[in-house]
């Protein structure tokens, strides 16, 4: 098995649930309240850990209480805190999620707060875990400069970089050459390409686009209807597992992070995306997003 490193974002998820979202000015009385960790970077090595993989998280936190919450999970997961990084004067990031507890509609507001000041000088300092690593899992929630080193470095070492195009960001044609592989969920595609994707020929479509700015291989998650796979010259569209969906928020880290562990493992892009769909079903079966990822022992029961 090849170590692998996602780069990316810590958010504490502050969670409130109430009869009905506020508007300017109301004050609600909610009835539940909830924190636990999150950010995409957080959530799909969480994933990928719990999946087996020998992975590294590298991410930025705060001198506070919050940064507590993202150490207190690795503790208990046993993951590697060696490469965490700490700002002097910025919060560890925080998404503020309000939920009306009738209708299920949110209002979020998320501040990446620490994990978005990464400095060049941090990401020197990553090098020899870089180095010894085959893949890095990349996202959009940390400043996007700090991506762009990290994916030079990758590049120069032979380090293969996978980048989740999450949440939507502009992102340089640079950049994307740097991109082994690509892993949008359709909204992010369309915005990305100018695609809609809602067909084989159009996620065809949206995979020439992508080649041509030079990364290799191409995925497009499609939800509850499964993944867009794209690789040397073969293109499928590969159905979800058919499950009862309680909670899909953070599916596409589930599967990322999946996605990595399994590619870490030797498996090729079809068997692990096999994988990363078994891993993503299990999880939208269960409330939450860390909590949510199944370990390795439950993909595999589920897949035999
Ligand atoms: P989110 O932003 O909620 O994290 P996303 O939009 O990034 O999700 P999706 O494309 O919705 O990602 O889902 C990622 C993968 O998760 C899908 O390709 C599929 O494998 C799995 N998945 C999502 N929803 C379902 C579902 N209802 N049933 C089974 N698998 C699902």
């Amino acid at each position: 098995m090849s170590k692998v490193v996602v780069f990316g974002s810590f958010v504490v998820d502050l969670m409130a649930r109430s009869p009905h979202l506020p508007v300017p000015g109301e004050t609600v009385k909610g009835s539940v309240f909830k924190m636990g960790p999150g950010g995409k970077g957080f959530n799909q090595c969480v994933a990928a850990h719990k999946a087996g993989a020998d992975v590294v998280m590298i991410t930025k936190l705060g001198k506070d209480s919050f940064a507590d919450v993202a150490l207190g999970t690795m503790d208990e997961l046993g993951m590697t805190k060696e490469s965490l990084f700490y700002s002097d004067d910025v919060e560890t990031g925080i998404a503020l999620i309000l939920v009306d507890e009738n209708t299920s509609q949110n209002e979020i507001i998320i501040v990446p707060g620490a994990c978005n000041t990464i400095t060049p000088e941090e990401v020197a300092k990553i090098e020899n875990v870089i180095k010894e690593s085959e893949y890095v899992l990349l996202q959009l929630e940390v400043n996007q400069d700090a991506n762009e080193l990290v994916a030079d470095m990758a590049n120069r070492y032979g380090c293969k970089v996978i980048v989740n195009t999450a949440p939507y960001a502009k992102i340089s044609d640079e950049f994307l050459s740097k991109a082994y592989m690509v892993t949008p969920n359709e909204v992010e595609a369309e915005e990305l390409t100018g695609v809609h994707v809602d067909s084989l020929e159009s996620a065809h479509e949206a995979a020439e686009y992508f080649y041509k700015k030079g990364v290799q291989k191409v995925i497009i998650t499609l939800g509850s209807r499964g993944v867009f796979v794209s690789s040397d010259g073969r293109e499928e569209i590969v159905p979800a597992f058919k499950v009862e969906a309680v909670d899909t928020t953070g599916a596409g880290d589930a599967f990322n992070g999946g996605l990595l562990a399994a590619l870490s493992e030797g498996k090729d892009i079809w068997e692990a995306v096999r994988f990363a769909n078994g891993l993503a079903a299990l999880s939208v079966q269960k409330m939450g997003t860390t909590p949510s990822m199944p370990k390795l022992e439950e993909v595999e029961k589920f897949l035999k």
